[in-house]
This record gives C-alpha cells, structure tokens and sequence, in this order.
C-alpha cells in the first residue's frame, strides 16, 4: 500500500478520500487554490500545496501543477476525485511518464469510455442494448435535421465529450433541432474545448438507473448492484438511492452482466459506472460509462459494507478485489440528497456566499438506522462562483426504503445553514410527496411535481399547529426566563397573560400556554373565536435560547424547526414551509389593526437580474415588443449560461445592462413599458 497520497481535487469529495486514506495509515497531500486556502479539504489533509489562481483551468485542471505538487511532496499516488481531471486521459498519461500511480482505472479505458460515441460503440459491440441512433459526429444544422426525422421525434442532441448534463438538448420538432444543434455546440465548445455533437432518440419518462462496477489489475470484475438517480434538474442529479425502487432481482442480474461485460471488454481495473435508462417495462439501454468515483457511491456503500475508495485504493496498488460477485450483499435502503448553494424558488439557480451558520444533523448509527454527511465546508467558509454549487451530501440508510426516507426528511429539518440560498426546504418537502415515497420516478419528476417551479408550500393542518406551538413556547420562555432575572428592582411584579396570539401568514391562532421552563409544556390553541377548533399540542425539548434548531418531540413524534429570531417573532422553517411567526398579546393585536399597512414595490414592469453574474448578451433593444417565452437576455453564473425569458408578452421601454455587466441579484436589466 501507498504511504503517501494526493488528492487532485477540492470540497466534500477530497475530504471523504483523506478520510479513507487516513483510516488505511496513508499520509495525504491537499492542492488547493487561492480561492481556497481556508478551505476543509486543506485543514484535514497532512500537507497542502498552493496551485495557483482560483480559475480551475489555472488550478485544479493544470496538469503540470499537480504533477510536480506529487514529487514535491514524495507522493506515490494521485486519487483524483471526480470531475475535474478524474476522466483525462492527458492526467493519467502525465502520471504514468512521472512515476506516480493513477487511483482510478487505466488510460485505454479511460480513453475508450471519455467519448460518448465511441463508448457507445463500444457497448454494442460488448452485446450491451444501447439507445437507438445516429453513431457519428453531426456537421451541420441541416443534417442534425436529417438524422433526427431518420431516428424520429423526440430525439436527444448531445455533447460527444459531455458530462455534468451540459451540452444536452431535446428537440421534439424540426425547429428545435436547429436551435438546439446550435446550443449544444457552442455550450460544448466552451465546457469541453470539443464541439462534436451526436443524435439519439429521446426515451420519453425513462428512469435513470447505474451499476456500479469494481474491478482490479488481475482481470476480476465484479458489479454492486444499482443506484436509481432520477431525480433530476437540468439534467443534473440530486437525490439518489440504492436499490431502485424499480429493480428487481432478474433486472439486477441482467443489468450488472451488461455492465460487467463492458468493463470487460476495455479491461476496466477500478471503480467505475455504468449508467442506463431504463423504460417502464424495464428495458434499459447503455447511456455512457463514467470511468470514476461517482458523487453518489455513498448510498452503494452504505447497502453493500464496503468502502469504494479504500477498494479504488488497493487496487490502484496491485492488490487482487478482497471479494467475488458471490460475496456480495446488498443490505437495506440508502437515500443520498445533494445539497446545493442554490434558489429552489428561481428554478434552482446558483447562490453564492458565506456560511455565516453550517450546523448539521446529528450523525452516526443509532437503531439500525444511519446518518451520514460527506460535506466539504464549515461554518465561516465561502461558497464562490468558481466551483460546483454543491456543498455536501447527506445520505441515511435503514432496513426499509420508507424509514430512510422518513429519517433523511427529519435531518434535513435539522440541518440549519445560513448565508445563500440552498436547496434544503426544497429536498425536505421531496421527502414528504407521496409519488416519491412510492417510488413511481422518471427523470421527469421534479418538471412534473413541479410544474410552476417550486414554491415553499403554505402551513397548512398539523405542520401549520406544530410552526403556531413552537412560536408561542419559546414566546413563553422567553417571557418566563425574563421573570426568573434575580437583582430586580422590587416594585410591582411583572405579569404575563398566558393567551397569546400568533400570527402566521394571514392567519392569526390564539394560544394559551400551559407548564413551563423546568417541566413539560403545553399549548392549547383555537377556540374562542380565533384559529378553529380547540387542540393540545404537548412539547417535550431541551432547546435552549441561541441554538438555530428547536429540536424534540410534539405528541411524541421527533420534529425539528429551524429558529432564527425576528422583530416581534420568529422565522421558522419546517417540511419546507418557510414562515414568519409573530406572537402579540392580545392588546397588541388590538392595537396591531390601527397601525399603517406598508406596501411592496410592484416590480413587475421589471426584469430582475436572478442571480450574481455577468451579462453576455441582450437579446432585445428599446422599443421592441416580446411575447411569453421570448428570450430576453443572458446572464453566466457558475459557468452556467442562464438565459431569462419573458414572463408575459410585454414592450421593451428601457434597456438599462449591457454585455460585460457584472450584475447583483435584482438588478434591474429591463423595464417593460
Ligand atoms: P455523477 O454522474 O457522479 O453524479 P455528475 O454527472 O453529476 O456526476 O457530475 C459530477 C461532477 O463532475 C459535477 O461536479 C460535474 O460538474 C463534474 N463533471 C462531470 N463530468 C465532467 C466533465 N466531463 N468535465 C468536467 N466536469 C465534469
Ligand atoms: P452526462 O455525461 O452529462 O451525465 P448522460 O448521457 O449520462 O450525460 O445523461 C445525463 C441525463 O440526461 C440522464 O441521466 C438522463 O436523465 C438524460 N438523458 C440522457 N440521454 C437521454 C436519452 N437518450 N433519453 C432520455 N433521457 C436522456
Ligand atoms: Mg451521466
């Protein structure tokens, strides 16, 4: 085995390796960048090496800089993690001239697998069903149009050296094949430096499903059965789960000799996936081999015992695989959610920021159940606009799919983080849908859960008496704490009515509290005119002023609602509902109703910049009239080309950005007249 390692990568995915290596007695070498220099990664690895400017090309993607951080540092081995250089074949290359060992598989295989059209040609020779197509690069916009009427409508345009779902498009008419063609090039141009573009058909609703493959330098491949990843935005993945709902034990078999007879076939020697699409009726077909670790091999490592990078590790040194397909188990259901600094409500948009507050759930095993976090950030860290919006993945694994869901649906309720925008209202009200739960997906889902985009949804029944209790019971505590200050002046003592009135959303419940700082508490809300029919909700926790999470049981059921104190109330977040919860006395609502209304801005008339980012284009000038759908103006962020449309059709009275404006989140691009 290696006794010192580099890792060529940055955030949640070089941290999850330094700890395997470190668990295994290898030393570790971090490379950061100077947009990371107080970054995770770097605190936890033995050593680090500055590699440059905060640009990935000038970083984390030069080969050079990463090479001779490994002599430098007397590293015999490089895991590269994935994205970045994990899939260049250059690295691996590079790597082999200079003596250090590459953990992931061979350059051939590399090479073989990297390219969407030869991997695919590859398949079928291999005997794998592959989705029907056109196997060569497309010249021109008039023979993509050809060749998707050959194929049929709807047809996929894709990027041969894609990954990441950039440089896709569906075209379902001969209009859209033009525009798309175009996009996809030019979005493959500047993603992958390479413009070949392929057509194959569009399988409508299809179900992403992966195996995942093992194999070692003596020629034994094994596979671990499947994750399902179709949940999906933008073509992007952000939840997965082993096994698929879908899968059953025949398909499994199938699906993993397809796989393992590819690997084969480019004498594949490391972990790696092989990713289908799978129909209703269960026939799948080849999409491309990811030749790396994947971001969602979590949940595969929770199912079968092992850890993949202690395998990719041993491997990469010679060692035989430790076990045969035989021996392999696949125990319970795992769930993985992505955490991404983005804005669910504006169609999942990059944010960027700092972690003014990053306090996880609690963690590790406890009644069959688990709790993992691979996270790559801590509370203070920046999220910049260089790298990857995802900040860590939490995954839980439990006997049966429905408690692992359950579980991740209340550790996203205790995961508080403050500073942007992320997606965790919006993961915590997926865990709670009830197609999900029944596990009936495509890669359709969100689109179709989702039509409008998603809006946190509004306190309605139970969730809505939980949110009015725990406003009104920290109300009370605070209250009772304030009487409790010894040293007072004497005088008359300060007393408390114990009926509140909350006001959540338009809605106001009147409360009266029961019990208090030092035993159980009770909240009977409605009656008496206000907030419907009289109930008890019976709190048991030992929050405490300050901590963002009111953690602990209502009615005996855990629950957890993230606090963070406001004018006259507090802010809570729960199952995804997003509140203000304001607490009066009934005086002070009385009086509340005399005081002025203020009113928002309409803005309306205007388009709003998203997100932080820079102007590329304007796609309208003064004067013009637009219709619904009309593309308006486009705005990078992230290295992601966002281009805003019309939301009604409206006339162009200002135009008030130009290309090359660097933006903040709601400025002001147009006014409509
Ligand atoms: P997975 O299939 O492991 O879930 P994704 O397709 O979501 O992976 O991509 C994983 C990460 O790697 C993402 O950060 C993505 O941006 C990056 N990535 C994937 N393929 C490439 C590629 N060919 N070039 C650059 N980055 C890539
Ligand atoms: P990437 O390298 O970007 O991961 P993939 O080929 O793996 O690209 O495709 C990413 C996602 O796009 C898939 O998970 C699937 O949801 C969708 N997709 C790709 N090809 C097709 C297709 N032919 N039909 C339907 N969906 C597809
Ligand atoms: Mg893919």
């Amino acid at each position: 085995m290696f006794s010192k390692l580099l890792i060529a990568n940055r955030g949640e995915i070089a941290c999850r390796i330094i700890k395997t290596a470190r668990r295994l007695g290898i030393k570790t070498v971090a490379v950061y960048s100077e947009a990371d220099r107080d970054a995770l990664h770097v605190d936890m690895a033995d050593e680090a090496v500055p590699i440059g400017p905060a640009q990935a090309t000038q970083s984390y993607l030069d080969i050079a800089k990463i090479v001779n951080a490994a002599k430098a540092t007397g590293a015999e081995a490089i895991h590269p993690g994935y994205g970045f250089l994990s899939e260049n074949p250059d690295f691996a290359r590079a790597l082999d001239k200079a003596g250090v060992v590459f953990a992931g598989p061979n350059v051939k295989a590399i090479e073989a697998m990297g390219d969407k059209i030869q991997s695919k040609k590859l398949a079928a020779k291999a005997k794998v069903s592959t989705v029907p197509g056109h196997l060569g690069v497309i010249k021109d916009a008039k023979e993509a149009v050809k060749i998707a009427e050959e194929i049929g409508y709807p047809v996929m345009i894709k990027a041969s050296a894609g990954g990441g779902g950039k440089g896709m498009r569906i075209a379902y008419s001969r209009k859209e094949v033009e525009e798309g063609f175009g996009s996809s090039k030019s979005e493959a141009k500047s993603s992958f430096g390479d413009d070949r573009v392929f057509i194959e058909k569009y399988i409508e609703e299809p179900r992403h499903i992966e195996i995942q493959v093992l194999g070692d330098k003596h020629g034994n491949v094994i596979h671990l059965g499947e994750r399902e990843c179709s949940i999906q935005r933008r073509n992007q993945k952000v939840v997965e789960e082993a096994p698929s709902p879908l899968i059953d034990a025949k398909t499994r078999e199938a699906m993993g000799a397809q796989a393992v007879s590819l690997a084969r076939a480019v004498g594949y020697d490391s972990a790696g996936t092989v990713e289908f699409i799978v129909d209703r009726d269960r026939n799948f077909y080849f999409l491309e081999m990811n030749t790396r670790l994947q971001v969602e091999h979590p949940v595969t490592e929770l199912v079968t015992g092992l850890d993949l990078v202690e395998e990719m590790l041993k491997v990469a040194a010679g060692e035989k695989l430790s076990i045969k397909q035989k021996d392999v188990r696949l125990a319970g259901s795992a769930i993985e959610t992505r955490i991404y600094a983005e804005d669910p409500t504006r169609n999942f948009l990059p944010s960027t920021g700092r972690l003014v507050r990053y306090k996880p759930p609690p963690l590790g095993t406890e009644g069959g159940i688990t709790t993992r976090l691979d996270s790559g950030v801590e509370e203070g860290g920046e999220i910049s606009v260089y790298y990857d919006p995802m900040i860590a993945k939490l995954i839980t694994h439990a006997p049966k799919r429905l408690t692992a869901i359950e579980h991740m649906g209340n550790a996203l309720d205790a995961f508080a983080i403050d500073g942007f925008r992320h997606n965790i209202p919006f993961l915590a009200v997926l865990m709670r849908n009830e197609r999900w739960r029944e596990g009936s997906l495509s890669t359709k889902f969100i689109a179709e859960e989702f039509p409008e985009g998603f809006k946190p949804p509004r306190p309605k029944g139970e969730v809505r008496d939980v949110l009015v209790a725990i406003a009104a019971s920290i109300d009370h505590l605070s209250n009772q704490r304030r009487r409790a200050i010894t040293q007072q002046m004497h005088g008359e003592p300060v007393r408390f009515a114990e009926i509140r009135i909350v006001e959540l959303v338009e809605e106001r419940v009147r409360v009266t509290m029961e019990g208090g700082l030092d035993g159980p508490l009770s909240v009977v809300l409605g009656g008496e005119g206000t907030g419907g029919k009289k109930r008890k909700i019976n709190l048991a926790t030992d929050w405490w002023f300050g901590v963002p999470v009111f953690e602990g049981m209502i009615n005996s059921k855990p629950v957890a609602v993230q606090v963070r104190p406001i004018l006259n109330g507090y802010h809570l977040t729960y199952q995804g509902v997003e509140v203000a919860a304001r607490v009066f006395t009934e005086r002070e609502t009385e009086l509340m109703a005399k005081m002025p209304v203020k009113v928002r801005p309409d803005t309306s008339k205007y388009l709003l910049c998203p997100m932080p980012g820079l102007v590329v284009s304007l796609n309208v000038s003064e004067g013009q009239e637009v219709v619904a759908g009309d593309a308006l103006c486009v705005v990078e962020a992230m290295k992601m080309e966002n281009v805003l449309k019309a939301e009604r059709d409206a006339k162009v009275a200002k135009v008030l950005a130009k290309p090359g404006d660097s933006l903040n989140v709601d400025a002001v691009i147009l006014e409509f007249a």
